[in-house]
């Protein structure tokens, strides 16, 4: 049996930053089709935010953090598909900010080859996600125009590419110019500071022209939500997948009859994972492309689980690039 026990981020109850505390956990040995993993880095995500502040209820202690990767130490009973020494990494399930977690076997997948491990623990989360709101919720051809919204982001930095990769066009907003230079060097053909312009819509337009966009891609929520539908062209999507500004309050079903016949869609990864398969196609695909360079990967930041709360208030406040890491 291999030494079980390590630093865990905890949260002791429902609340903000502050709760969060560093504990010397046991991890449990692996159970029936488990495995143990010693974590190199698991991602920081708003879900651990929404998590913490009873948006998505949780039962607590528990410990914190939904992806990561690591090196399998101890195999469960009824594990077929990994051994000790194996790296792997996974998407979803908390616990994962720690040195030692239990992780169900059919959650996980391999990291490739040529692949860090640390960069596997960037993409999983936004990479899955960048990859069903492209291939799935909205799928991206030749020509596709798209609005991503936070292009310098964890996630929109991933859709930039994942769009321009599929042969669409991409409208980019972001704050700032060192955030709008990024999501210009990655590819994006237009890119809208929003500090600079007052009627966000209106620069859209701007940039495409009044027929408007085919998908927007937003995860900002409260202060997007509008331009986003007003850029649309008739029979448009918005794909409403996340609220870092804030949820969008009620809507009136009828403004999308109003804007021609619009579809608006609220995706969660959880739904595009419904399957082994499907975690497998997704997850191939894309650390495929990290392993071939075709896909950047921008780590933004490493914390160690002590300041834990610093990349919290760095991600909330709106003042990172890529994605942030938890290294327990
Ligand atoms: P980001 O790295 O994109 O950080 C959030 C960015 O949103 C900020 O940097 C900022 O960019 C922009 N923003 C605009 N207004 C605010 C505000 N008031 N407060 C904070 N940020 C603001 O985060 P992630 O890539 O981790 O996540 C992006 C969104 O995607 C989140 O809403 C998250 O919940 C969602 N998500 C949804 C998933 C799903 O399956 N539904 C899965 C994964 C993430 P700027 O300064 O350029 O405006």
């Amino acid at each position: 049996m291999s030494d079980r026990s390590g630093p865990a981020l905890v949260v002791p109850h429902t609340g903000g930053r502050e709760v969060l505390t560093v504990e010397q956990r046991t991890a449990d040995s692996p159970g029936p089709g488990q495995v143990l993993v010693e974590v190199a880095a698991a991602g920081v995500n708003f879900l651990d935010v929404y998590q913490r502040e009873g948006v998505y209820p949780m039962e607590t202690p528990y410990v914190a953090g939904n992806e990561g990767a690591g090196t399998v130490v101890e195999v469960g009973s009824e594990v077929h598909r990994f051994a000790v020494g194996d790296r792997v990494t996974w998407p979803q399930g908390v616990g994962s900010a720690a040195r030692y977690c239990v992780r169900d076997a059919d959650g996980l997948v391999r990291v490739p080859d040529g692949v860090a491990l640390d960069s596997a623990a960037a993409v999983m989360l936004q990479g899955l996600t960048a990859h069903y709101l492209t291939r799935s919720t909205h799928e991206v051809g030749a020509g596709t125009v798209a609005l991503v919204h936070a292009a310098a982001g964890g996630v929109g930095q991933l859709l930039v590419q994942m769009v321009k990769s599929l042969g669409g066009v991409v409208v980019a907003t972001a704050g700032g110019p060192d955030k709008c230079s990024r999501a210009e060097r990655l590819g994006a053909d237009h890119v809208i500071d929003h500090q600079a312009v007052d009627d966000l819509a209106a620069a859209v337009a701007d940039a495409v022209g009044e027929h408007g966009v085919d998908v927007a891609y937003d995860g900002v929520g409260k202060d997007t939500f509008d331009a986003s539908l007003a850029s649309l062209r008739p029979r448009g999507t918005l794909a409403l997948f996340g609220a870092a500004s804030g949820q969008v309050p009620p809507f009136d079903i009828q403004r999308l009859n109003r804007g021609g016949s619009l579809f608006l869609t609220r995706p969660t990864l959880a739904h595009h994972l419904a399957t082994r398969g499907e975690l497998e196609w997704r997850a191939d695909e894309v650390l495929g492309a990290v392993a071939d360079r075709s896909l950047e990967v921008t780590v933004g930041g490493r914390y160690d689980l002590a300041d834990a709360a610093r990349a919290y208030e760095d991600l909330e406040g709106r003042r990172t690039q890529g994605k942030l890491l938890l290294v327990p």
